[in-house]
């Protein structure tokens, strides 16, 4: 599959705007991606908790599936704030590959959004663990990113209606 750079942020956007936009599209394609997986029981994991927005969204919409949380260093707000059985504490570089061995390929749902202020950077975070993600996701299952990720396997889809284009980014096994 033929795979790109980081798209070009637009000298008429504002940081405001894209903050927004990114807001905007993580809603949208996490509630499409939690509705086409919601037959399905493997677990769902979060790829950094953050404030924990993302991850009270989930915890809000999802019923009947496990939600673990890999995260560094939590700094979350209290009502966004995992119970220590469903965190995985550490670097994703050592826990995605610890959680193969554990989970197998069951996730239903992954939900990444590690990146911070330096688009090259997020880029080549995400060259790097899209290999460690990758395998993570049971048949069926739904990966959203933040940031365009590089799967040898997995399927990119068209955004859900609200999702902005290259602000989220939707792929299935
Ligand atoms: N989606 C979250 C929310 O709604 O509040 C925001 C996530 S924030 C942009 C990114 C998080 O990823 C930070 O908490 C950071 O510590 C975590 N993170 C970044 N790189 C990481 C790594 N290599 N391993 C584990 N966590 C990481």
């Amino acid at each position: 599959m033929t795979q790109t750079a980081p798209d070009a942020q637009p000298d008429t956007q504002s940081r405001l705007d894209l903050f927004i936009d990114r807001m905007v599209s993580q809603r949208a394609c996490l509630d499409f991606a939690i509705a086409e997986t919601a037959a399905q029981r493997g677990p769902i994991f979060e790829l950094g908790l953050g404030n924990g927005r993302t991850y009270h969204h989930l915890k809000t919409h999802v019923t009947g599936r496990d939600i673990y949380v890999f995260e560094r260093a939590v700094a979350s707000h209290p009502d966004s704030t995992p119970d220590d059985h469903q965190l995985i504490l550490g670097d994703v570089r050592e826990t995605l590959p610890a959680a193969l061995d554990r989970f197998g390929a069951t996730a239903s749902l992954i939900h990444a959004d590690l990146g911070g202020h330096n688009r090259e950077k997020n880029d080549a975070f995400a060259r790097l663990i899209s290999p460690l993600v990758e395998p993570l996701l049971g048949k069926g299952g739904l990966m959203v990113s933040s940031d365009r990720m590089y799967f040898e396997t997995l399927e990119e889809l068209p955004l859900p209606p609200g999702a902005v284009p290259g602000r989220c980014f939707v792929y299935r096994r």
